[in-house]
């Protein structure tokens, strides 16, 4: 009889980069850096800033830094 411990996925701590023109998830935030998921298993993390090319309407995506994720500790205005 064991229990189950519950899995370590946080997905409220981080925020999601998504494409700014069809909101297709480009990566996740993950401990300051994006966690980029890629087919085939392919997996990155990367700091910032960061550029990527949505794969579903091709539009190019750039990040500066994790507060433009929607992942600031609650800034006046934006
Ligand atoms: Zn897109």
């Amino acid at each position: 009889m064991r229990s189950a411990p519950p899995i370590a996925r946080s997905p409220a701590s981080g925020g999601e980069w998504r494409c700014v023109q069809c909101g297709q998830l480009l990566a996740v935030l993950r401990e300051g850096r994006l966690h980029i998921r890629l087919t085939r298993g392919h997996e990155y993390l990367v700091g910032f800033p960061a550029t990527s090319k949505c794969r579903t309407c091709g539009s190019l995506n750039e990040v500066r830094d994790a507060t433009s994720l929607g992942a600031a500790p609650a800034g006046p205005g934006r």
